[in-house]
Order: C-alpha cells, then sequence, then structure tokens
C-alpha cells in the first residue's frame, strides 16, 4: 500500500520538495509497510513557506470576512466529499481503524471549517461611548500563525488550528508531526480549490527541529502546539525567548468518577470510550476511573465482558473496533506500562500484553486493558501511558475523591456520572479541568471551547473562544473636543 504525495511540502499553492534535509518514512502500523517517504524541510525551505504566508497573509486579510467565510465552507464541503478518501489515508498512516476514520478526523475537521466559516461575517468591534468623544475596537488578525501538530488526530489538529487561525485573516504554516504528516498536504490542497489564495496555509514536514525553527522565526506572530508536556514546556520557552504568543494543548491523566447512583451501562460504555477509542490514544482520555466500592464488582463484571467484544484486526475493515498502536515507540512505551502496572502491584482484570491479529504479524497490537485496585501513587495512575490502560481506583465519599481527582499537575479533562444534578454540578464545579462532562465522555464538539488547566496547556481551541487566540483588539479613541495639554 502506498500513500506518497507528490512531494513533501505544500507551499505558495503548490507541492514542493525540499533539496536537502532528513528523510523519514510512513509507516502503516499495521503491517510495518512504508506507505510514504518525505523530506524533514531545510532552512530554504522554513523561510521559503514563511515568506510566501507572509505575502498571502496580506491578500487574505484584505479579503471580506463575508468571502473569508465562503472559503471556509467550501473547504468544510470538499472535506465531506473526499471524506472516504481521506479516512483511508489517515487509518494508514496513523492505524486507527476506518470504523473510526470515517466519522471522527475529515469529518470534525470539516464541522470546525463550516463553524468558523459561519462565524466569519459576525467578528466585530464595540462602540465605546466617553460622553462626546468615543473609543472603538476591531479584531485584527495577528499574521503569520505556525501551527505544530501531534500524531493522534493528524487532520482534525490541522483544521482545529487553521479554520480560526484563517477565520481571523490570519496566514498558516503547518508542520504536522512526522509520524503522521499525509493529511496535512491534502488539507492544504483543498483549501486551495475552494479559493484560499496561494501562501495562506502552508505545510513544512519535520521533525523537532523544524518546529523549533518555525517557533523562533522573526515573521512569525504566534504558534499553536498540540503535543505532550514536555514538549509543550520546550515551545512555551522558545515562544517566550521570543514573545511569541503562544497557545498549548496537551497531555492529561483526566479523572473520570463514577458515582454508586450511576447507570452502570452508560459508565461502561463512556469508561469504554475514555480509554479504549483510537486505541487509548487520546489526550483527554479519563484514565483514571474511580468507581463507588458499592458498585465496583458490577461495573469490573460489566466491563470487562464488554472490553471481551473488542474486534482486534485488519483497520481497514469497518467492523474493527480497535486498531494498532502509532508506532513501534509508542508501542514500547505502552507495554511497558502494562508490565509496570502488574509490577505496582494492581490488578489485572483483563488484557496485559500485545495482541497476536492474525494475518497481520507485524502490526502493533496491545490488548485493551483494565486494572483493578489502582493506588493513586502508582506510576500507571499518575503518568499519561497513550495508550489502552484503564485504572480502575475505588473511592466512597465525594469530597474524598474530588481531592483526589485534582491531585495531578495536568488538567485537562474530567467526568461524573451520577443521576443526582446538584451533585453533579456541585462536583465539576470543584474539579480542575478545561472541559468536564456529566453522564457521558470524550465528546468535543466544535461549538464547545476545548483546553487544558494547569500543564494540560494553555489557551483554549473551538468555539467562540477560539476567536481570542487568534486575533488581537486594537482600541481608536476618537476626540471629538479639543485637546487640553499642561503647557
Ligand atoms: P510530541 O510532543 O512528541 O510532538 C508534538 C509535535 O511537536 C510534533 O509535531 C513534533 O515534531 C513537535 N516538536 C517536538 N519537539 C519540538 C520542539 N522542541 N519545538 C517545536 N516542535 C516540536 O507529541 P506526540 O507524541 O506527537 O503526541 C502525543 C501527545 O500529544 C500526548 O501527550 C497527548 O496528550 C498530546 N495531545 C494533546 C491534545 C490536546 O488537544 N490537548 C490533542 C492530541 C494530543
Amino acid at each position: 500500500m502506498r500513500a506518497q504525495p507528490k512531494a513533501s511540502h505544500f507551499i505558495d499553492g503548490r507541492y514542493v520538495e525540499s533539496k536537502a534535509g532528513q528523510s523519514f518514512k510512513s509507516i502503516y502500523p499495521a503491517t510495518g509497510e512504508t506507505i510514504a517517504t518525505l523530506n524533514s524541510a531545510d532552512e530554504e525551505t522554513i523561510n521559503a513557506a514563511v515568506e510566501s504566508a507572509v505575502a498571502g497573509q496580506k491578500i487574505w486579510a484584505a479579503t471580506s470576512p463575508v468571502e473569508r467565510g465562503r472559503v471556509l465552507r467550501k473547504a468544510a464541503d470538499l472535506l465531506r466529499e473526499r471524506n472516504r478518501e481521506l479516512s483511508e489515508i489517515e487509518t494508514l498512516d496513523t492505524g486507527k481503524p476506518l470504523q473510526e476514520t470515517l466519522v471522527a478526523d475529515a469529518a470534525s475537521g470539516a464541522e470546525c471549517l463550516e463553524y468558523y466559516g459561519g462565524l466569519a461575517a459576525t467578528l466585530t468591534g464595540e462602540h465605546i461611548d466617553l460622553g462626546g468623544s468615543f473609543a472603538l475596537t476591531k479584531r485584527e488578525p495577528l499574521g503569520v500563525c505556525v501551527g505544530i501538530g501531534a500524531w493522534n488526530y493528524p487532520i482534525q489538529i490541522a483544521c482545529w488550528k487553521a479554520a480560526p487561525a484563517l477565520v481571523c485573516g490570519n496566514a498558516m504554516v503547518f508542520k504536522p508531526s512526522e509520524v503522521t504528516p499525509l493529511n496535512a498536504l491534502k488539507l492544504a490542497e483543498v483549501l486551495i480549490e475552494a479559493g484560499l489564495p496561494a501562501g495562506v496555509f502552508n505545510v513544512v514536514q519535520g521533525f523537532g527541529d523544524v518546529g523549533a525553527q518555525l517557533v523562533s522565526h522573526p515573521d512569525v506572530a504566534k504558534v499553536s502546539l498540540t503535543g505532550s508536556v514536555p514538549t509543550g514546556a520546550k515551545v512555551a520557552a522558545l515562544a517566550g525567548e521570543h514573545l511569541k504568543k503562544t497557545t498549548l494543548e496537551l497531555g492529561g491523566k483526566s479523572p473520570l468518577i463514577i458515582f454508586e447512583d450511576a447507570d452502570i451501562e452508560n459508565a461502561v460504555s463512556a469508561a469504554i470510550n475514555a480509554n479504549f477509542y483510537s486505541t487509548g490514544q487520546i489526550c483527554s482520555n479519563g484514565t483514571r476511573v474511580f468507581v463507588h466500592t458499592a458498585i465496583k464488582d458490577a461495573f469490573l463484571a460489566r466491563l470487562s465482558e464488554r472490553t471481551g467484544n473488542a474486534v482486534l484486526g485488519d483497520p481497514m475493515n469497518e467492523t474493527t473496533s480497535v486498531g494498532p498502536l502509532v508506532s513501534k515507540p509508542q508501542l514500547d512505551k505502552v507495554l511497558s506500562y502494562m508490565s509496570l502496572g502488574q509490577e505496582e502491584g494492581a490488578r489485572l482484570v483483563c488484557g496485559g500484553g500485545a495482541a497476536s491479529v492474525p494475518n497481520f504479524p507485524d502490526g502493533l497490537f496491545v490488548q485493551p486493558t483494565v486494572f483493578a485496585d489502582v493506588e493513586d501513587t502508582m506510576r500507571i495512575a499518575c503518568e499519561e501511558i497513550f495508550g489502552p490502560v484503564m485504572c480502575v481506583l475505588d473511592f466512597d465519599d465525594e469530597a474524598d475523591v474530588v481531592s483526589r481527582a485534582n491531585a495531578t499537575s495536568f488538567g485537562l479533562a474530567a467526568g461524573v456520572f451520577t443521576k443526582d444534578i446538584q451533585r453533579a454540578y456541585r462536583v465539576t464545579d470543584q474539579l480542575q479541568a478545561g472541559t468536564c462532562w456529566i453522564n457521558t465522555y470524550n465528546l468535543t464538539p466544535v461549538e464547545m471551547p476545548f483546553g487544558g488547566y494547569k500543564k494540560s496547556g494553555i489557551g483554549r481551541e473551538n468555539g467562540h473562544a477560539g476567536i481570542e487566540y487568534y486575533s488581537q483588539v486594537k482600541s481608536i479613541y476618537v476626540e471629538m473636543d479639543g485637546v487640553e495639554s499642561a503647557f
């Protein structure tokens, strides 16, 4: 299987190959086959991408908001028309099953473009009465924004960054993860076809050093990163050195609290979604599942039974519900945590190791894994694993579980299951997390802002809040009287 793009980068409206630079491969995680080989951008390519974005941004910022919105909505339509092709590429690049990519990746990217396309013409400033004189505010673009993506939701992340950036009149240079480089290029093609001027959305490929060069480029105004906390710290430090505006969407170890009055079947569904969807490779996953002792046995019995229904197999087969992990390093990391949980004394309820899948001897498959009797201090309960490893912890008391849920440096998301609406609100009010779900988990509609408390991030993506992070407010004071001065 091949999904080789025409060239590695997309700059100024066309595919571009870099002359030098380190080459790297996109590997299909189900088979280990190389599906594409690309070049990491050299300095000349990075500079060309930024230069073209500077020129494109001037044209785009002068385009009326109604027209900008039309381009984004057209791009959304094109993504939908090409959903199957894009989903197949996403499955090859990430290993996520087609059952998921057909509904969750390009589809959510299209919703984001449509949403911000719809907002375009509504972005207005204020008139501020100063008693005769007055002030105006207007929302202006930042200039050239850099987007840097993680590998778990490649086209969704590209759209979540590009759509709010472009609607505000910015240009974007996007660097996908070196693990999943393909669909950002397809998004660039689609945006050009939808009428975006050349240079307004460019894609350059490469590793962290390319990301860092983009962040420190003097013509870049802002960086938005989706990635791990350690990378976030590096990007924030570099951006701070150059005083660049920054949005960081980072990792988590989120709590999912299931009270004794919860609907067990729904709570089990949520725990499955919160740990095994995308083979557990989701930043907001509820990997610390706190279950009230009164329902613990019933919950674990049903969870174990239903986890047994997971279909591991050919990601291209739409009946497959769990695909391989994205890469060999990720496989090694997840397997090491599966062993660590057993060494730390957690009780293995199901899974616990690699999975062998017929016809896919080289696939990076692991078993969906549940540990019970997990203690707060165990490393499996403290560190982000980013694989299908669920930790179930016991609790009896509301105040105690809230304080344990908050006892982490992460703060991306949290969930509460209870039929008592007052308790649900009381608990979510106290949870230190950017997104809280009541009686569901991991739904991230584009209308709802998304982002982290504490080390899980800075800033928000999606919703009206997203606009704040890709625009700046200019105040204009209009004097209607004379000017007084001291001398
Ligand atoms: P990562 O931090 O290794 O890499 C993320 C991106 O940063 C890649 O494109 C990488 O090339 C780039 N990068 C690495 N070093 C850099 C540097 N010094 N300067 C600039 N760029 C650099 O993350 P990953 O392994 O690709 O993704 C998994 C992580 O992403 C997990 O921690 C997960 O929780 C997080 N994530 C967060 C969200 C969110 O919205 N909060 C969404 C998806 C994934």
